[in-house]
């Protein structure tokens, strides 16, 4: 099981008091749990100093290129390069804010796996797409458009994300929790056949210590993606110790 924190646009040197406490923890009580945590790029290189080879970095996002005249941009090597393992890509804010496409998406995640980077790639309907019963096609554009075919072969998870779900302390019940991750893997196995099995899909949206046991006992959630209650080690570490044991 991979848990996941997805800092956003939060954190300043003070929180790598947060990732310090975690790693302690974790070290003290250690999980079956893969952790990974991904802060703001200015925070990477610290957060993977500090995490002592106990939890993994990651970046929240990548450019498709290596390098060159992108403004702003950091490479999938850049991330690798300041000790991220993992990166985030198609995150909704990233969708809504930034524009981003399925294909511009997909040519991130090849980003990524060409740095050597594990890739999480998000996906999610919003919610007037649910009330209109089409999570299921857009979910399907979304996992056909924005994951390239190596993902069969290289180290990839996929994030369900509903979009109404984050950040709004709401979230969808199990039975609708396990109806899509059922649908999502059936989906994986029909694209990339037994290579689909190792890529855990995880949940995102409003995971909190409160629901992170009944959301990680649900069949085919292998994960979650943890946006707000990952600022916190105390909050991040409930949710990983939530995660059922020998996953
Ligand atoms: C996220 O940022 O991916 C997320 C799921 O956020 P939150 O947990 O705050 O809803």
């Amino acid at each position: 099981m991979l848990i996941a924190g997805n800092w956003k646009m939060n954190g300043l040197s003070p929180a790598l008091g947060e990732v310090e406490a975690l790693v302690r923890e974790l070290k003290a009580r250690p999980v079956a749990a893969n952790v990974l945590v991904c802060p703001p790029a200015t925070l990477v290189s610290r957060v993977a100093a500090a995490a002592s080879g106990i939890i993994a970095v990651g970046g929240q996002d990548c450019h498709p290129q290596p390098s060159g005249a992108f403004t702003g941009d950091i490479s999938a090597e850049m991330v690798r390069d300041a000790g991220g393992s993992w990166v985030i890509v198609g995150h909704s804010e990233r969708r809504q804010y930034h524009g981003e496409t399925n294909t511009l998406v997909a040519a991130k995640a090849s980003a990524g796996w060409r740095a050597g980077l594990g890739v999480i790639v998000c996906i999610g309907e919003t919610e007037a797409e649910r009330l209109a019963g089409q999570e299921e096609e857009v979910v399907d554009r979304q996992l056909a458009a924005s994951i390239p075919d190596a993902a069969g072969a290289s180290p990839t998870a996929v994030a369900y994300e509903p979009v109404w779900a984050i950040g709004t302390g709401r979230t969808p019940t199990t039975e609708d929790i396990a109806r899509m991750h059922a649908h999502l893997r059936s989906q994986l196995t029909k694209r990339f056949g037994s290579g689909a099995r190792m890529i855990p899909i995880l949940y995102g949206g409003s995971v909190n210590p409160r629901n992170a046991k009944e959301i990680l006992a649900v069949p085919e959630v292998g994960g979650a993606l943890v946006g707000g209650a990952s600022l916190k080690a105390a909050d991040f570490l409930a949710i990983i110790h939530a995660a059922p044991v020998g996953s």
